[in-house]
């Protein structure tokens, strides 16, 4: 697109006048973003950064090795097919009149066996930011049919762009040049210096033209701020905002913004004083959190064993004859202790506590499976659908039907004693 506007003339102008990326300024970038890798193959160990290679008999899942040559610790990698590439981005950030500029260079480094890597770096967009937020940009052109957002046309010119709807612009990069330099405007409006993981583009126009934007990052609330960029906007009439207010009054800090919102939600749910300090800033956030959800869960279990009594009664009787045989069955290794579920209700309070389907979708009808409670010192951690066929762990899933961080572990031990569940099935 041709320069039109004064505007677009004078962005032109200035970038152009940009001094050219000397080929020092990308140094930094190439040691910060890409990983220092090494190749197994027919027992000999290639180190992709200096091109040495040696006998290595067996290679450690995920363990590190040291190069003899050039010492560097390398990772064993499994994507290597005739070479290895890697891409990313960095960026420099700078002011030149009344623009705040963002630079994008886009990096890659080419890795093959008995070679020092190669590298490559070309500037592929100059986003132009106004005192007033709005953004103009250049960029070079990509392949038209490419499945990729960013196959860049190494050739082509950085040259003004109207489309605004480009996931290219939203492009987090990897690493920042250290020495960065920000309109007046943007530092008065609370900006100091850290991007917490937020694309410079995008932090600096919310910045710019969103005061909640500006309120949270000038009183320090970054995980909040990462939230209303990230998750959901905070609405200045909404209960979070309304909370965020006596947070700031009282300088309390927000360190986990989902919990926090999540926990607003149950001191709603539980018409709490959402005016109060006590309730909105607690000394202990996760706590008070889980205080308020066990209560929560709890009370959702009663109403709903009480409204289905007669129901789940029923079903006791069925899964009382079908899975009887399996009672009484529990592993523990260390501290963790795996045993079948005996009852209904059970499947109930799993499903309350870990809020996923096992009680819902009736998993207590299933025939050909048994399902077993983990828990990790005592606390009931994940629900375990195992296949009463070919004994496989079909699933094993904790709060929100999702893996713990214990799942490794859990699965082991589930595995370690499936014996104890073929012998129970021979005997019945
Ligand atoms: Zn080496």
């Amino acid at each position: 697109m041709k320069p039109k506007s004064k505007l677009e003339h004078e962005i032109v102008a200035v970038s152009n006048s940009l001094p050219a990326i000397a080929h020092n300024q990308h140094k930094p970038a190439f040691s910060k973003c890409f990983s220092h890798s090494a190749v197994l193959s027919r027992n000999t160990a290639f180190c992709l950064e200096c091109g040495h290679n040696w006998k290595q008999e067996i290679q450690i899942k995920n363990q590190k090795v040291t190069c003899p040559h050039c010492l560097k610790k390398l990772e064993y990698t499994n994507k290597y097919s005739n070479g290895l590439k890697e891409t990313d981005y960095y960026q420099i950030v700078t002011a030149v009149k009344d623009f705040q500029i963002i630079r994008m260079v886009c990096i890659s480094k080419t890795m093959k066996k008995l070679q020092k890597p190669s590298y490559f770096a070309h500037e592929v967009m100059q986003m132009f930011i106004t005192a007033d937020g709005s953004m103009r940009y250049l960029s070079k052109n990509v392949m038209g049919l490419s499945m990729y957002i960013d196959q860049w046309i190494t050739s082509s010119d950085l040259e003004l762009k109207s489309n605004y709807n480009t996931p290219r612009l939203r492009l987090t990069p990897s690493f920042i040049q250290p020495r960065i330099k920000v309109l007046p405007i943007i530092k008065r409006n609370g900006f100091c210096g850290k991007f917490y993981g937020i694309a410079p583009q995008i932090l600096f126009r919310e910045i710019l033209t969103d005061s909640i934007a500006e309120t949270l990052i000038k009183s320090n609330q970054m995980d909040l701020l990462y939230y209303h960029l990230r998750n959901t906007p905070i609405k200045r009439d909404g209960k979070i905002w309304g909370a965020l207010k006596i947070c700031i009054r009282n300088n309390y800090i927000v360190n986990d913004a989902k919990l926090w919102v999540d926990y607003l939600d149950l001191l709603e749910y539980y018409w709490k004083d959402l005016k109060s300090v006590k309730y909105v800033c607690p000394a202990d956030l996760r706590k008070a959190h889980d205080k308020l959800m066990s209560r929560k869960q709890k009370e959702i279990m009663k109403k709903t064993f009480e409204e289905n009594k007669k129901q789940i009664g029923k079903n006791q009787k069925h899964y009382l004859k079908a899975k009887q045989h399996f009672f009484g069955l529990t592993f523990s290794e260390k501290n963790i202790s795996i045993s079948v579920i005996e009852s209904v209700k059970e499947f109930l309070e799993e499903a309350c506590y870990h809020n996923h389907c096992v009680f819902t979708n009736e998993y207590y009808k299933k025939q050909n499976s048994l399902i077993l409670s983990a828990k990790v010192d005592g606390i009931p951690t994940e629900t375990i659908q195992l296949s009463l066929e070919n004994f496989e762990i079909l699933q094993s899933r904790g709060r929100g039907n999702k893996a713990s961080k214990h799942n490794k572990q859990i699965r082991s031990v589930m595995i370690r004693n499936l014996h104890h569940i073929q012998n129970r099935m021979k005997a019945a």
